[in-house]
């Protein structure tokens, strides 16, 4: 598991929910924004790349 989508049940429901990346096994609470598809968010740490597609596989299912 590399990326999370959670619902924040105190929104309306428009607003949509967050991405956290999970890092080394860990969730990394600094939250995420979907990036471009020409240009996927790089972990400095554990140097994984998320592409858009990710994104919204996680929202689909939770996580990826
Ligand atoms: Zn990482």
């Amino acid at each position: 598991m590399v990326l999370v989508y959670e619902n924040d049940p105190l929104e309306t429901e428009d607003a949509g929910g967050h991405f956290y990346h999970v890092c080394q096994g860990r969730i990394d609470q600094t939250e995420l924004s979907v990036p471009p598809p020409d240009k996927p968010y790089e972990c400095p740490r554990c140097g994984i790349e998320l592409e858009t597609e990710d994104f919204w596989h996680a929202q689909l299912k939770g996580s990826v």
